[in-house]
Protein backbone atom coordinates (compact mmCIF):
# COMPACT_ATOMS: atom_id res chain seq x y z
CA UNK A 1 0.00 0.00 0.00
CA UNK A 2 1.13 3.29 -0.82
CA UNK A 3 2.04 5.55 2.22
CA UNK A 4 0.89 8.91 0.19
CA UNK A 5 3.22 11.05 1.47
CA UNK A 6 2.42 14.76 2.38
CA UNK A 7 4.74 16.64 0.47
CA UNK A 8 7.00 17.01 -2.80
CA UNK A 9 10.82 16.53 -1.17
CA UNK A 10 12.27 19.45 -3.55
CA UNK A 11 9.89 22.27 -2.74
CA UNK A 12 8.17 20.98 0.26
CA UNK A 13 4.05 21.79 -1.67
CA UNK A 14 1.23 20.36 0.07
CA UNK A 15 0.44 16.84 -1.68
CA UNK A 16 -2.88 15.80 -0.19
CA UNK A 17 -4.05 12.41 -1.32
CA UNK A 18 -6.34 13.85 -4.26
CA UNK A 19 -3.61 15.89 -5.89
CA UNK A 20 -3.17 14.78 -9.54
CA UNK A 21 -0.24 16.50 -9.59
CA UNK A 22 1.87 14.22 -7.25
CA UNK A 23 4.69 12.24 -8.79
CA UNK A 24 5.86 8.79 -7.38
CA UNK A 25 9.02 6.55 -8.13
CA UNK A 26 9.40 3.35 -7.83
CA UNK A 27 10.04 3.96 -3.96
CA UNK A 28 7.37 6.38 -3.36
CA UNK A 29 9.60 9.12 -3.61
CA UNK A 30 7.22 11.86 -4.01
CA UNK A 31 7.12 15.15 -5.99
CA UNK A 32 5.00 17.67 -7.50
CA UNK A 33 4.83 17.25 -11.24
CA UNK A 34 6.38 20.83 -11.73
CA UNK A 35 9.45 19.84 -9.87
CA UNK A 36 9.84 16.59 -11.59
CA UNK A 37 10.00 18.58 -15.19
CA UNK A 38 11.38 21.88 -14.18
CA UNK A 39 14.31 20.20 -11.91
CA UNK A 40 14.78 16.84 -11.98
CA UNK A 41 13.97 16.08 -16.22
CA UNK A 42 11.94 12.77 -14.54
CA UNK A 43 15.29 11.40 -12.95
CA UNK A 44 14.38 10.76 -9.30
CA UNK A 45 16.92 12.05 -7.26
CA UNK A 46 17.18 9.49 -4.65
CA UNK A 47 17.13 6.76 -6.81
CA UNK A 48 17.82 7.48 -10.36
CA UNK A 49 14.19 6.36 -11.18
CA UNK A 50 11.78 7.43 -13.34
CA UNK A 51 8.31 8.76 -12.34
CA UNK A 52 4.48 7.94 -12.90
CA UNK A 53 1.88 10.14 -11.59
CA UNK A 54 0.11 8.97 -8.04
CA UNK A 55 -3.45 7.29 -8.29
CA UNK A 56 -5.94 9.07 -6.19
CA UNK A 57 -6.96 6.93 -2.97
CA UNK A 58 -10.95 7.50 -2.94
CA UNK A 59 -12.80 9.53 0.34
CA UNK A 60 -15.78 7.18 -0.29
CA UNK A 61 -15.44 3.69 1.20
CA UNK A 62 -16.92 1.89 -1.85
CA UNK A 63 -15.68 -1.19 -0.91
CA UNK A 64 -15.58 -2.58 2.72
CA UNK A 65 -12.28 -1.20 4.18
CA UNK A 66 -10.91 0.79 1.45
CA UNK A 67 -10.93 4.41 1.58
CA UNK A 68 -8.59 7.54 2.80
CA UNK A 69 -10.73 7.27 6.09
CA UNK A 70 -9.54 3.32 6.95
CA UNK A 71 -6.36 4.16 5.05
CA UNK A 72 -5.16 7.36 5.95
CA UNK A 73 -2.43 9.08 3.77
CA UNK A 74 1.32 9.41 5.62
CA UNK A 75 1.57 12.87 7.53
CA UNK A 76 5.45 12.58 7.45
CA UNK A 77 6.89 15.52 5.64
CA UNK A 78 9.98 14.33 3.63
CA UNK A 79 12.78 16.43 2.79
CA UNK A 80 15.89 15.65 0.24
CA UNK A 81 19.22 14.83 1.66
CA UNK A 82 20.97 16.47 -1.20
CA UNK A 83 21.47 20.15 -2.27
CA UNK A 84 20.06 21.61 -5.47
CA UNK A 85 23.27 21.45 -7.56
CA UNK A 86 24.16 18.36 -7.11
CA UNK A 87 20.81 16.92 -7.88
CA UNK A 88 20.92 18.75 -11.01
CA UNK A 89 24.80 17.36 -12.00
CA UNK A 90 22.81 14.05 -11.12
CA UNK A 91 19.81 14.78 -13.10
CA UNK A 92 21.99 15.78 -16.30
CA UNK A 93 24.44 12.45 -15.37
CA UNK A 94 21.15 10.00 -15.64
CA UNK A 95 18.87 11.13 -17.89
CA UNK A 96 19.83 10.68 -20.82
CA UNK A 97 20.66 6.69 -20.05
CA UNK A 98 18.15 4.20 -21.70
CA UNK A 99 15.34 2.09 -19.26
CA UNK A 100 17.50 -1.03 -19.49
CA UNK A 101 20.51 0.28 -18.38
CA UNK A 102 19.45 3.18 -15.77
ZN1 LIG B 1 7.80 20.44 -5.99
ZN1 LIG C 1 13.28 7.26 -6.07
Amino acid sequence: MLELRPNCEYCDKDLPPHATEARICTYECTFCADCVEKHLANVCPNCGGGFTPRPVRPVMERRPGLSLAKRPASTKRVHLSYAKDEIAAFSKQVRDIPPERR
